[in-house]
């Protein structure tokens, strides 16, 4: 079973990716992953693509293109792949790639939830800069506010957590994932999951589309 993940900054799809990882053993393959793994190694790739960002500017899709694919060469099936593609350049690159190696993917589905829930669950972060120990002001609070619990330090907000960055993001997130949505909604394999309430609720409604995706794939091994 292949599929692709995507979902809203805060929608939880990297801990559901971890729990479909885990029950259904696809490989995760990860963007933002690859990329920060080129970058710490210092690889030809991985310094041109520091320059981008160091600039603020977006890593071209033919780099993006050139990692992801050669990884999912090595990868070939079950995958789930996070974070690609993004634009419709990495749309074509992908499905050219599936159709020259006969892949298909079964889903591309979208853990979806509103703006307004996307900045409360990430405005609310605070993270102890001392110990790396994560708090939510309100799902998750310190017993003290402000301090962590495991080391007494001051907690901090990320800068990148702040409400306005949020709403950019989700913006952002929005505006690019429009025309990919309806892409695959064509195709016939998009699904919205609905991603609020907690991470068990959500998972709830993950687990029985993928049950059935995967009851289908072996039934037409059994033939
Ligand atoms: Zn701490």
């Amino acid at each position: 079973m292949n599929i692709l993940i995507f979902g809203p900054p805060g929608s939880g799809k990297s801990t559901h990716s971890m729990h479909i990882v885990e029950k259904y053993g696809l490989s995760y393959v990860s963007s933002g992953d690859i990329i920060r793994g080129e970058i710490e190694q210092g690889t030809p790739l991985g310094r041109e693509m520091a320059i981008y960002l160091s600039r603020g500017d977006l890593i071209p899709d033919t780099i993006v293109n050139t990692l992801i694919i050669s990884k999912l060469r090595r990868q070939r099936e079950n995958f789930i792949l996070d974070g690609y593609p993004r634009t419709p350049e990495q749309v074509l690159s992908l499905e050219n790639y599936l159709y020259d190696h006969g892949i298909k993917l079964d889903l591309a589905m979208e853990i979806f939830i509103t703006k307004g829930e996307s900045v409360e669950r990430i405005s609310g972060r605070r993270i102890c800069p001392n110990c790396g120990a994560v708090y939510h002001v309100k799902y998750n609070p310190p017993k003290i506010q402000g301090i962590c619990d495991r080391c007494g330090s001051r907690l901090v907000q990320r800068p990148d957590d702040k409400e306005g960055v949020v709403k950019k993001r989700y913006t952002v997130y929005t505006r690019n994932m429009e025309s990919i949505i309806k892409f695959y909604r064509k195709t016939g394999i998009y699904v919205r999951i609905d991603g609020h309430g907690s991470i068990d609720d959500v998972w709830k409604r993950i687990e029985p589309l993928l049950d059935y995706i995967k009851a289908r794939e072996d039934s037409f091994r059994g033939r």
